[in-house]
């Protein structure tokens, strides 16, 4: 693996305990939408600790962008939201993992579905297939436990608006005043509803915490979608 520095240009707060860091990394090689890099910090003692993190920014894009939620116990994500400044220098691994990428010659439709911070890959496949002008069908399916916890609200909406991305709306916990749509846990019934049927043969992303990807996928399985065409990304935890 290679290590580049990146410089911390511009810090976004996205929701409570989420920031989006964006990096100008002057040697990256190029990545593909939808891959993951891994973030490396080096106490003064020298004491390493890396974490992975999917890169949130488009291929297209001048920076390298990523978007970390803070985990309370966590070792890494605290530091990375709460005591990185702009001007700081993190140190950056090249791009890893070509199983959950989308390219324009993947095709569609395109199912991407997440939990949470989960999200972070799809804002990267989003931005590439906009950029491409591509118009391949996409529904993004995006769980979050209240409306503030949404990340990217702003730029979802532009491209719902520009792009004809599709986006569902699931909370867990506490829905936005007068909703009627969906409020409860991704389950079955859930993705019945929202999925293209197993017949359209569409491309199934899943991202989010390792319970929810499970959760969602084995509920696909279940409906007779193929499990070769879903590809998962579990980010840990429960
Ligand atoms: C391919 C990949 C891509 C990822 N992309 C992102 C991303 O874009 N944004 C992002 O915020 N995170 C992402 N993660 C998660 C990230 O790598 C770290 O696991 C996370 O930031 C926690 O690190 P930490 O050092 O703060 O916590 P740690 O000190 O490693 O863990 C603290 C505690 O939290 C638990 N835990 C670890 N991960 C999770 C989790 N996801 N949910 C709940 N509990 C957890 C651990 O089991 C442990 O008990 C990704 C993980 C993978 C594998």
């Amino acid at each position: 693996m290679r290590w580049q520095e990146g410089r911390v240009a511009e810090i976004r707060d996205e929701a409570p305990g989420v920031r989006t860091l964006s990096l100008e990394v002057p040697e990256w090689p190029g990545h593909l939408a939808g891959q993951h890099a891994e973030l490396r910090l080096t106490a003064e003692d020298g004491y390493q600790a890396a974490r992975d993190y999917s890169i949130a920014s488009a291929p297209e894009d001048p920076r390298v962008e990523f978007t970390v939620e803070r985990l309370d116990d966590g070792e890494v994500s605290p530091y990375l939201v709460e005591v990185v400044e702009p001007g700081d220098v993190l140190e950056v691994s090249s791009p890893i993992g070509l199983h959950f990428v989308w390219e324009e010659a993947t095709g569609g439709p395109l199912l991407l579905i997440a939990g949470g911070s989960g999200v972070v890959p799809f804002r990267s496949i989003l931005r590439h297939r906009a950029a491409i002008a591509s118009d391949v069908p996409v529904r993004l399916v995006y769980s979050v436990r209240s409306p503030g916890d949404l990340i990217y609200r702003a730029e979802l909406d532009d491209l719902v608006r520009r792009t004809g991305v599709e986006l569902v709306e699931v909370y867990t916990r506490s829905a936005p005043p007068s909703w009627d749509g969906y409020a409860r846990r991704i389950d079955r019934q859930i993705l019945s509803e929202v999925a293209w049927p197993p017949e359209a043969d569409a491309r199934v992303y899943v991202c989010g915490p390792t319970g929810f990807v499970e959760a969602a996928a084995g509920a696909l399985v279940d409906l007779g979608h193929a499990p070769e065409r879903i590809k998962t990304e579990r980010y840990g935890g429960v």
